[in-house]
This record gives C-alpha cells, sequence and structure tokens, in this order.
C-alpha cells in the first residue's frame, strides 16, 4: 500500500444514531488499484462506513475522502468518481439489458460507449434480453455494468455474489479482478471468507463499530498460525475464517 497512491483515507470516523454508537473512530486507507474488503459480524458498522464514503449518510465527526475530494463537504464531486452497485430495481423488467446501461448513462456528461460496458461484463450478446430472463449471475453482473457507466475511480460492491452457484461466484471474482486490472479501486462487503481470500488485497475486520485489524489475507492467516493457532483437523495452517472468528468470537449477531 505504501508505494501506491492513495485513494481513500478514513479519518477518526465516528457515526452515531442517537445515543447509540455505529461507528467509533476508524481510520483505514486504501491505496489506487486495490481491492480492500471491510469484514464484520452483522451490526458491526460495515455498511455505515460505505454509505458514509458514498455520500449517502453524513458521519457524526471525523472525515473521509476520496482521491482528496471531503465526501461529506463536496458529496456531487464524489458521487462523480464513484460508482455503486445498486441491488434489483422492479422497473428493470420492462427493459432490455442495451436500455437499463443506457438509461443510468443519462446522469453524467461524458457518455460511456453502452456495448463496450456490456462487453466487459460478458453479457454483450444478451443486450436485447430483457431482465427477467437473467439468471443470478447475470443480473449481478449486469448492476457492475451500471455501475460503470460513468467511468469511476472507485467502485463500492456490496456482498457481489451473494446467492449465487460456486460457478457463477467464480466468474464473478474474474470479472472483478479485471475491472481492478484496468486501473479501478473496489470496496467490497461480504460474508464469504473464502471469497475475501481469494479477491481482496487487504482486509479491514470491523466489531462493534471499530476496526480490530487490516492486512493482506495472508499475513492475518500468517499471524494467527504463529501465534499457536491450530485447527482441528489440518488441511492447511488457518483460513481466513479462522481469523475471523477468532477475532470476532461465534456468537450469532443477527439484528
Ligand atoms: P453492518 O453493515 O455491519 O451490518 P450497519 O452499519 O448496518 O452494520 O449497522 C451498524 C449498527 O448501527 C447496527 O447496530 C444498526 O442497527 C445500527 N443502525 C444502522 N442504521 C441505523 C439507523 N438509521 N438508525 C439507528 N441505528 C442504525
Amino acid at each position: 500500500m505504501s508505494k501506491v497512491k492513495e485513494i481513500i483515507s478514513v479519518n477518526n470516523l465516528v457515526k452515531k444514531y442517537d445515543n447509540f454508537t455505529a461507528v467509533n473512530g476508524i481510520n483505514f486507507k486504501v491505496g489506487q488499484g486495490e481491492i480492500f474488503g471491510l469484514l464484520g459480524p452483522n451490526g458491526a458498522g460495515k455498511t455505515t462506513t460505505v454509505e458514509i464514503l458514498e455520500g449517502l449518510r453524513s458521519p457524526t465527526s471525523g472525515s473521509a475522502e476520496i482521491n482528496g475530494i471531503d465526501v461529506a463537504k463536496n458529496t456531487k464531486a464524489v458521487k462523480k468518481i464513484i460508482g455503486v452497485q445498486l441491488q434489483e430495481c422492479s422497473f428493470f423488467d420492462k427493459l432490455n439489458l442495451f436500455e437499463i446501461v443506457e438509461m443510468f448513462s443519462v446522469f453524467y456528461t461524458s457518455k460511456p460507449n453502452v456495448g463496450e460496458i456490456l462487453e466487459k461484463v460478458g453479457l454483450l450478446e444478451k443486450k436485447k434480453s430483457y431482465y427477467k430472463t437473467l439468471s443470478g449471475g447475470q443480473k449481478q453482473r449486469l448492476s457492475i455494468a451500471v455501475a460503470l457507466v460513468n467511468d469511476p475511480k472507485v467502485l463500492f460492491l456490496d456482498e457481489p455474489t451473494t446467492g449465487l452457484d460456486p460457478q457463477a461466484r467464480r466468474n464473478m471474482w474474474e470479472l472483478i479482478e479485471n475491472i481492478r486490472d484496468s486501473g479501478k479501486t473496489i470496496i467490497i462487503t461480504t460474508h464469504y471468507m473464502e471469497e475475501a481470500e481469494k479477491l481482496c488485497d487487504r482486509v479491514a475486520i470491523i466489531d462493534s463499530g471499530e476496526i480490530v485489524t487490516i492486512n493482506s489475507p495472508n499475513n492475518l492467516i500468517r499471524e494467527l498460525v504463529d501465534s499457536g493457532f491450530k485447527v482441528e483437523e489440518k488441511i492447511q495452517d488457518a483460513t481466513l475464517e479462522d481469523v475471523f472468528i477468532n477475532l470476532t468470537g461465534k456468537s450469532l449477531r443477527e439484528s
């Protein structure tokens, strides 16, 4: 991270909902071209953090910058350089894929090449198909296409493979890596540790509004193993899932 240009900087960020502190003074930096994962149990504060970065919620104190722009003070400028993966919309049913991507592109001054974007996500041959005919994986890839219409510097992905079968999931991982390799920075939230381990250059593990650790998946696993951790049935020394459970406990936190 030290060698690359910093694109996101989060400084002592706090978010309170009345008396409840959802985000309690977190700090992290993300380098340009990183896939950075935010991991944590339900209620940890991931969504709040991401939505502050996206300019959708304002921080109680502290600050966050994307490409040097303060997200709370200059939300409009930030929105021009970020892409956010949206969840399903019912009106999509009435449009074909080309029309959906085209519709989102009208929000931006620089007009994208809709065909090129559909090709990037592997949906060009489906451009005349209607949304409802798509598989789960294709719908997710379309939501990434829509997030790419403004050629963003930073792409936010919220659980991009939830509900997908293993093939569709691996296909999505490949797409996400291709997007990173094209120079974009990706912030991803996921509950799948295997996914974080495979995809993320670094992860931040958040619990109760605080960052418990930040490092590459490999370094986190090595640290845990070096501390004497052993899995019951040894397949490999430890997985990222072991790191996660070791730091945040086994109890369920359904919200
Ligand atoms: P995560 O995405 O990690 O599940 P969230 O950021 O959604 O966590 O939530 C963090 C905590 O803040 C949770 O306890 C949640 O109930 C609370 N919270 C989130 N949004 C609001 C809100 N608008 N008003 C009050 N509490 C909220």
